[in-house]
């Protein structure tokens, strides 16, 4: 079995209107948080901040410390069967006009109870939860 890891964060900012959370439109038709796989050498949190500034142009994110949660996955890739795990962060920017690269093919920035509609997984969908209970608190 192939061993994958990637590193990503649910980044928010905070508008008049309320809080809104950024996802992304994946190539293969899901949509989720930002994230990516780590690169040799690099700490969780450089990966999280190098994939933002890769796949949004966003700059200026503060992560919002004491959150970080795991999640895994199986999926097969060319026949091989791959076990994945993402970290995830919780960051905060002031942001919101985005330019995503090439590897997405949109993004939206969404409420909270509409982020949890979008988001395809519901290992996605739980730290979602998780994020909002941490943001109360
Ligand atoms: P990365 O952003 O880490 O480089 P990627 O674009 O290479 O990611 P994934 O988003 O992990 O790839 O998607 C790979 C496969 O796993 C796709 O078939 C996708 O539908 C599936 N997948 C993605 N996220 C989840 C999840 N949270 N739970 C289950 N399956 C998922």
């Amino acid at each position: 079995m192939i061993e994958e890891r990637s590193a990503g964060a649910v980044i928010f900012s905070e508008t008049p209107a309320g809080m809104i959370f950024l996802l992304l439109n994946y190539p293969s038709g899901h949509w989720d948080f930002v994230k990516g796989n780590i690169e040799e050498g690099e700490t969780l949190r450089q990966t999280v901040v190098r994939e933002i500034m890769e796949e949004t142009g966003i700059f200026d994110v503060e992560f919002v410390n004491g959150f970080e949660d795991k999640i895994e996955y199986h999926y097969q890739r060319d026949g091989n069967m791959v076990h994945k795990e993402v970290v995830f962060f919780l960051a905060k920017t002031k942001t919101t006009d985005v330019k995503i690269s090439h590897e997405h093919l949109g993004f939206v920035w969404l409420s909270f109870n509409d982020a949890l509609k979008k988001l395809t997984y519901k290992n996605a969908q739980n730290i979602l939860k998780k994020v909002k209970l941490g943001l109360k608190a």
